[in-house]
């Protein structure tokens, strides 16, 4: 039996690719410095890949992002050199990030103009073949031409730009084959989505068209099972890559449709995107299984991952302060080669090696949920009216309140302090001392500026899922599992490993320090339950709504906790809640109404605290009926870049609670805007009335300058006095 494997992570052992490419930024290393220092990293990503497994890409390695990669591939935008490469990513021209489908992963979204002859301006898959390939075997690495649709902003007719489209594949795929590339890898995982009917016509029939004959395709989905898989039978492809994770339906619908005897089938065994490590007699069980089905013969099967295994850290070999018995039940990158590798030896009748690696693992399967938890829970929305008069006698707030997101500017010299003491070479008296003066500083700053509720700063917090990960009982963190958000942007997963408790307060001690210095209130500031469980990995067999729900217990716990301590307003953010949702339709009920259920528990508390949330994007109509079964008061979310957007959402829906659209894009190089904040707040006013709307930014100030924020939020300021008196006898 053969195996395949494909997304390795390009980051490097010690993320050579992160420090290469920011020291090109910098200016310290020259263009040819970087592409050498880069082959390196390539080199080294391709020797992983065989010294487990048969057959793998090449040229799926990019300087930035494969979505971007594809545009330029096919003209959408030019790549003249580096300069104007990276400035689609961070300059001039940057483009719009968008979560990659579920995940955490952030691509470039390519905006495709009317009527755009697409054409093959770059061919970057036969200059990777050239430049690394070993055997004429070797497939290239493309992203097929559906999901590069579906992931871009497109204003005209999807069928006639995918047939424009799917004509320069052809070509692209036909010099490919003079140039004698034999096999590709066409990476589509949109044809996990819901596809409509009409999209499956045309998927067939440009389909047809497209691939030159005597051309081995191999055709991968991943993060979902495929509906419409039959009609994927049908296509001059090779084989077919599908999803035995995420995609748990996949078996069900072989199963029932069975495999055609001319095609291989690429098994996504092992796990791209959590770390649970594979039980490999388990997953050899389960290959058995396929093949009953499938009734393919051990020639036509292939051992590989699920998804991309860049979801996952290059090597738990970095780990050293891991403790051995949670590190005996997790696999990243590397180990998932392995673990590819095992199941294939298992299968030629050579199990020690597999019995000894699954040792400690127990099983890959999930528990059912216990329906009775479930439905104990209530969901039921709170009278707003009477809560708004109660809080109101509390807080005493002006028309059109001001306040931030949470955090403000974290400089050099902070991260510098917070470096040496997870160094241990500074005290854990000094660190504290150090942050202190940082909230002390900037109450003082907020206070002055004449904001009316005032955060702490958030100073003390590096990543909004990790700082909490750190103080809960359950999780542990790692040392260098690092894997790239978009670009060259990189974070830690978390892991829960265990039942999550809160032990110790977790932001108490910079709250109550906050607010016992602050004339004003200050507005405690947690990470809600689903974005905890979306930004962690999770090694436990529990249905994820019940890790959800213990989550949301704990941080209610400190909910209450600092309730009791003079805290009037905690806003919980929860900006994975959208993106963490499944991918099909028929999935998404079930998800959101154990994802509010979570966030109704989290915020669970005496009416006279004021229940804030913030979502860090605006559109959500096809979700704004769940938002509106969560319990909060108050809801920020980002308006300023697009601000006729909110409109949309909530357009017929009748919202009687308050809302802070986002007025000024903290993502742009921008201070705010006058004229944008006017128009943000013209727009709300209308929808929502002048007593329901807050004046804040569109998210947290974290990675901004403190000259941009002060100006901007006394614009702000300015700005909110402005309209107080302009409403000030008005009643709508
Ligand atoms: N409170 C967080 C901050 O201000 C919110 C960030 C986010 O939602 N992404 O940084
Ligand atoms: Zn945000």
């Amino acid at each position: 039996m053969k195996n395949y494997a494909y997304g390795f992570p390009r980051l490097g052992k010690c993320r050579e690719f992160k420090k290469s490419i920011e020291d090109f930024w910098e200016g310290k290393i020259n263009e040819k410095q970087l592409v050498s220092l880069l082959n390196a990293v390539e080199e080294e990503r391709i020797c992983f890949y065989k010294e487990y497994v048969d057959a793998f890409p090449l040229g799926e390695f990019t300087y930035y992002d494969n979505i971007l990669d594809t545009a330029l591939i096919f003209g959408v935008y030019n790549f003249k050199n580096f300069e104007t490469y990276f400035n689609y990513a961070r300059g001039k021209n940057t483009l719009e990030l968008k979560k990659y489908f579920n995940t955490n992963y952030h691509y470039l979204v390519p905006s495709i103009e009317n009527n755009f002859e697409f054409k093959l301006s770059w061919n970057k898959p036969l200059f990777y073949f050239k430049t690394f390939f070993s055997f004429k075997d070797d497939p290239v690495f493309l992203i097929g031409p559906y999901t590069f649709l579906r992931l871009s902003r497109l204003n005209e007719d999807f069928d006639k730009a995918f047939e424009r489209l799917c004509a320069a594949y052809k070509k692209l795929l036909g010099e490919l084959k003079n140039n004698h590339v034999h096999s590709i890898h066409l990476e589509e995982p949109a044809f996990c989505l819901d596809v409509t009917k009409k999209d499956i016509k045309s998927i067939v029939s440009n389909y047809k068209k497209m691939i030159p004959s005597g051309l081995n395709i191999n055709l991968i989905t991943y993060y979902e099972s495929v509906d419409f898989l039959p009609h994927l039978y049908e296509l001059p492809v090779s084989g077919i890559g599908l999803d035995f994770i995420a995609g748990e339906d996949n078996i069900d619908i072989l199963k029932k449709n069975g495999f055609p005897k001319d095609k291989k089938l690429i098994c996504g065994l092992v796990d791209g995107r959590n770390p649970l490590r594979s039980n490999i007699e388990e997953k050899v069980k389960f290959l058995e299984l396929i093949k009953r089905v499938s009734k393919l013969s051990e020639e036509n099967i292939i051992v590989s991952n699920s998804a991309p295994l860049f979801h996952l850290p290059v090597t738990l070999d970095n780990e050293e302060n891991l403790d051995d018995n949670i590190k005996s039940k997790i696999s990243f990158a590397k180990e998932r080669l392995y673990e590819i590798k095992l199941i294939t030896q298992f299968c030629e009748g050579k199990t020690k090696a597999a019995r000894k690696w699954s040792s400690k693992v127990t099983s890959g399967l999930r528990n059912n949920i216990v329906k009775k938890d479930f439905d104990t829970l209530s969901l039921l929305p709170k009278n707003y009216t009477n809560r708004k008069k109660l809080q109101q006698k509390i807080l005493n707030l002006p028309l059109f309140p001001t306040t931030t997101i949470g955090s403000f500017p974290q400089d050099k010299e902070l991260r510098k302090v917070r470096f040496g003491f997870t160094r241990g070479n500074v005290s854990l008296h000094d660190y504290d001392n150090f942050i202190r003066a940082k909230i002390f500083n900037f109450i003082e700053k907020q206070e002055e500026i004449g904001l009316d509720i005032l955060t702490h700063g958030e100073f003390e917090r590096t990543d909004m899922v990790e700082f909490f990960a750190q103080r809960l009982k359950g999780f542990i963190t790692t040392q260098n599992g690092w894997v790239i958000s978009y670009g060259t942007r990189v974070y830690r997963p978390p892991i829960i490993y265990d039942e999550i408790k809160r032990e110790r307060p977790l932001t108490l001690k910079e709250t109550f320090y906050a607010q016992s210095i602050a004339p004003k209130p200050v507005k405690g500031i947690i990470t809600g339950p689903i974005t905890i469980l979306a930004w962690s990995y999770n090694l436990r067999s529990s249905p994820l709504c019940m890790i959800s729900f213990e989550l949301a217990h704990a941080l209610n716990e400190e909910v209450k906790n600092l309730a009791q301590n003079e805290i009037k307003i905690i806003q919980i953010d929860e900006p994975a809640i959208r993106e963490f949702a499944p991918l099909k339709k028929r999935k998404k009920g079930f998800y959101f109404s154990w994802a509010v259920r979570s966030f109704n528990i989290a915020s669970r508390l005496s009416p006279e605290v004021q229940i804030h949330t913030h979502l860090c994007y605006s559109e959500f109509s096809e979700i704004i009926n769940w938002i509106k079964k969560m319990n909060f008061d108050v809801i920020t979310i980002e308006a300023a870049r697009e601000g006729a957007k909110i409109t949309n959402s909530f357009k017929g829906v009748k919202f009687n609670r308050a809302i802070g659209p986002g007025v000024w894009d903290i993502h742009s190089k921008y201070p705010a805007d006058d004229k944008v904040i006017r128009g943000v707040l013209d727009k709300s006013i209308k929808i929502f009335g002048p007593k329901n709307v807050w004046i804040n930014p569109d998210c947290g100030l974290k990675t901004r300058k403190w000259e941009e924020v002060e100006t901007s939020l006394r614009l702000m300021v300015k700005i909110a006095k402005i309209y107080r008196n302009k409403f000030k006898n008005r009643t709508i």
